[in-house]
This record gives structure tokens, C-alpha cells and sequence, in this order.
């Protein structure tokens, strides 16, 4: 039987595992972190990532887990509502939701250890390949361990260090933005009417939503290039309640003031955002983050590294039951980037154009101060157009179907 490794137990590793198990080939999975809770993953899956779970026979296992739909999203501008889009968008697709992370990969691994052939290393990180005759034979563990793979899968995310081993070039898109990450708590109203709202006053701006997990907001407040971190990292609870509370409608500025303390220490969370210009080298494919790391403009990363998963197991399970040689194998690696390349480009694509979006008030003092004017009026098109700009990310550019 050929034997698979894979770094990195994210969303592509777990799923990628998983179906590969139950279709047979043997696969070691290797996550460096010890416990799935300690590393922030984002929560938002649209319905390209519901379906794409659903294909893989998957959908049962999120009703087992925590997850909140989203009811809407709120556009605030200067303390007032711009506009609101009730969830779901298109009559016919299942509406955005949070799922949380950390219980689903556990759940899909407790799946795949139903198998024999499916070997679980936690808390060690991937160190290095091993290369046999020019070509990548396995894996070099942190702890020492080698372990022999005829296929090495890099699942390890925007830093990917299968990829840095592997000589493999990511390019990488000029940078605009970092968030920092807050968790307080919930507000009754995000738990009766869940609604991801962005807000901003053209110079400060933040979203804020109930997540997956009871009883916690989640904040995502944007840092640009200019702002100083080590001056960030002084601001006091009370301080960032004042912040928030400083751009937003009055009844959650009061949320913010009141529920100060609750404020957890936030997270920076770098933004990378770029794509491979190839994804694989002999013996050697990334997928997910490790080969396109997308911006979480839109909550596009979880939906489109489900989809590379699908495409992966359509062209590699063929291939090795019919145990294909190494020439045939990596010709299937450049069918699968020739399959989701066109995808993650557009993807990407739209997403900068949503973060150019956001960026035309804090840079135009005379369009913010016309739109402030004029929101009543504006907001109808703004609406519109805004509607029309989701239907791609939502549910995907290409067609993405599970046939083995
Ligand atoms: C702030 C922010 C919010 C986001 N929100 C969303 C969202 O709501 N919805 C959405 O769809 N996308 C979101 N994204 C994008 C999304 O998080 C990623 O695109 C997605 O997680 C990619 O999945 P992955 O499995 O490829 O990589 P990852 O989720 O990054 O998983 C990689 C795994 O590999 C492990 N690893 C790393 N190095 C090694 C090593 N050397 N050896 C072994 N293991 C290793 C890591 O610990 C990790 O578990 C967000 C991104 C950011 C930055």
C-alpha cells in the first residue's frame, strides 16, 4: 500500500486524512501543536465550505459540535447602520456559519482512527523532507523521527515549511492589513440576532459577531502599516472598551463600557496573502494556506482549502490504487493546481477588491464626509452592489464535486 504524510492538521490536513483513510491508502498525520484550542482558526464557513462537508458525508458530524448560524451582516458607519443583508443571501443556499474549529478537527480525527492505517502524531513539529534520488521520500520530525511516505502533502499552513524545504516560491501580495483578535462577552442581542457587524468611522475599524462557542463575542479590530504595536500593547481593557464604544451605536458602546473586564487579551494575527506559482516538486503537493494563504476578508480560507481537499482525492485515489508511478503521480499534482488554480485566483482577486472597498473612506476625507452626508440615499446602491460582489465568494467560482 502507498504510504501518505502529511504536516499539518488544519482543516486541509484533518479532511484530506480523513477521506484518504476511507478510501484505503495508509496516512501519517502530524500536527505541531499539542492542543487544537491554543492556536486562534477563524470560524465562518459559507456555503461553498458547508457543501463541500457535505460531500465528504461530513454534514452530521457539525450538528455534533458547536456552531451558530449568522442572521445577518451590518454595515455601521458612523454610528449608524448603512445597510443589513439578512442571511441567507440566495434563497436556495444554506446561511454563513460559525463553526468552531477545535471540536471539529477532533471529531474528524477520532473518525480516522477508526483506521488501521491511519497513524496520529501530535505536539511534534515537521522539521524537514528526506529525499531519496532526488525526490522526497519522507518526512524529518522536531523529536528526531524520520518517516518514509512515497507522497508528502504540505497542510502547514501560510508559513509552510514543506514548502520552505521543498523550494517551493510563495508570492505574496503587498500587505495591508493585521487584526488583532479580541474574545468579551456576549451581548443579548448578538445571541437572539447574530449579526456580523462592521463598523467603522472612516478612520477606525473593527467587526464584531457571536461566535461558534456560548457566550463570546468576537472582535476583530484592524491594524494598518501605521499603527505601533508596542504602543498597542499598553492599552489598558478600559481603553480598548473606550475605543470600541468610540464608533458604535450607542445601545453596544454601552455593552463595551459595561463588560470591560470581560475583555480578553487580544491576538495579533498577521495577515499573508499570496499564491504558489507551482504546488508541487517531485513527491511534494501543498494545498490549503501552505499553497495560496488567503486573507480572511469574507471568511474564504476553511471553503477553498475544502475544495482543493475534494479535487485532491478525485485525481490522487485513482491514481494510487492503481499504484501509478512517480512520473504519474506528479503529473496528477499538476492536474489538481490546474484544477483549483483558476478558483483561488478569482477568489483572491475578489476578496482584494472587498479590501479596497473598505479602504476608500479612511483614505477620502471628501467621499467620507459626502457619504456621511448622504447615507440615507446612498445606501440602497451601496446594498446592492454589495450583494452582487458575494454571490462568487459564497459558493464558489468553479464546480467542486466528490466522485470517488
Ligand atoms: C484573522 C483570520 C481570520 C480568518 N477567518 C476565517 C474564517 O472565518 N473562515 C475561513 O474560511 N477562513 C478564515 N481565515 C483563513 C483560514 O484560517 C485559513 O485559510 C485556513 O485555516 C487554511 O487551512 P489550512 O488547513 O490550509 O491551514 P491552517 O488552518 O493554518 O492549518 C495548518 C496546520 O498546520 C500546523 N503546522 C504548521 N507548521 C507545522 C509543522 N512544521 N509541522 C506540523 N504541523 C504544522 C498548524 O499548527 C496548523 O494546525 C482566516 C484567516 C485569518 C488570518
Amino acid at each position: 500500500m502507498m504510504k501518505i504524510a502529511i504536516a499539518g492538521a488544519g482543516p486541509t490536513g484533518v479532511t484530506l486524512a480523513l477521506m484518504l483513510v476511507q478510501r484505503g491508502i495508509s496516512v501519517t498525520l502530524v500536527e505541531a501543536a499539542s492542543d487544537f484550542h491554543r492556536i486562534f482558526r477563524g470560524e465562518g464557513l459559507m456555503p461553498s465550505g458547508l457543501n463541500a462537508l457535505s460531500e465528504m458525508g461530513l454534514s452530521e458530524i457539525l450538528e455534533q459540535i458547536p456552531h451558530r448560524q449568522l442572521d445577518a451582516w451590518e454595515f455601521i458607519l458612523n454610528k449608524k447602520s448603512l445597510f443589513r443583508v439578512d442571511e441567507p443571501i440566495e434563497a436556495d443556499t444554506q446561511p454563513c456559519t460559525l463553526v468552531s474549529q477545535p471540536p471539529l478537527l477532533e471529531k474528524l480525527i477520532l473518525e480516522a482512527q477508526k483506521y488501521n492505517h491511519f497513524e496520529f502524531i501530535q505536539g511534534v513539529a515537521v522539521k524537514d523532507l528526506l529525499s531519496i534520488d532526488h525526490r522526497v521520500a519522507g518526512i524529518k520530525l522536531a523529536d528526531g523521527r524520520e518517516i518514509a511516505a512515497d507522497i508528502v502533502i504540505g497542510a502547514d499552513g501560510r508559513n509552510s515549511i514543506i514548502r520552505q524545504r521543498a523550494g517551493l516560491k510563495l508570492e505574496q501580495q503587498p500587505k495591508t492589513m493585521d487584526l488583532l483578535w479580541f474574545k468579551l462577552a456576549a451581548n443579548p442581542r448578538f445571541v437572539a440576532d447574530n449579526v456580523f457587524s462592521a463598523i467603522g468611522d472612516g478612520e477606525n475599524a473593527f467587526a464584531v459577531f457571536h461566535g461558534a462557542e456560548p457566550g463570546k463575542l468576537h472582535l476583530g479590530w484592524t491594524l494598518t502599516a501605521d499603527q505601533n504595536i508596542q504602543k498597542i500593547s499598553e492599552i489598558t481593557k478600559t481603553e480598548w472598551a473606550k475605543k470600541f464604544a468610540s464608533i458604535s451605536p450607542s445601545w453596544l458602546a454601552e455593552h463595551f463600557l459595561n463588560h470591560a473586564d470581560s475583555i480578553e487579551k487580544p491576538i495579533k494575527l498577521s495577515v499573508i496573502v499570496g499564491l504558489c506559482p507551482s504546488w508541487h516538486t517531485s513527491g511534494v503537493l501543498l494545498l490549503g494556506d501552505a499553497a495560496h494563504p488567503m486573507s480572511p476578508i469574507r471568511a474564504q480560507g476553511i471553503n477553498v482549502a475544502l475544495r482543493d481537499v475534494i479535487v485532491t482525492v478525485n485525481h490522487l485515489v485513482p491514481a494510487l490504487l492503481a499504484e501509478a508511478d512517480n512520473k504519474q503521480i506528479d503529473r496528477v499534482f499538476s492536474k489538481i493546481q490546474k484544477e483549483r488554480e483558476p478558483e483561488i485566483i478569482r477568489i483572491q482577486q475578489l476578496q482584494k477588491e472587498e479590501g479596497r472597498q473598505h479602504e476608500l473612506l479612511p483614505k477620502n476625507l471628501f467621499l467620507r464626509k459626502i457619504v456621511f452626508k448622504l447615507a440615507r440615499l446612498v445606501s440602497k446602491a451601496v446594498r446592492l452592489s454589495w450583494i452582487q460582489r458575494q454571490r462568487k465568494m459564497r459558493q464558489g467560482v468553479t464546480q467542486v464535486k466528490l466522485e470517488v
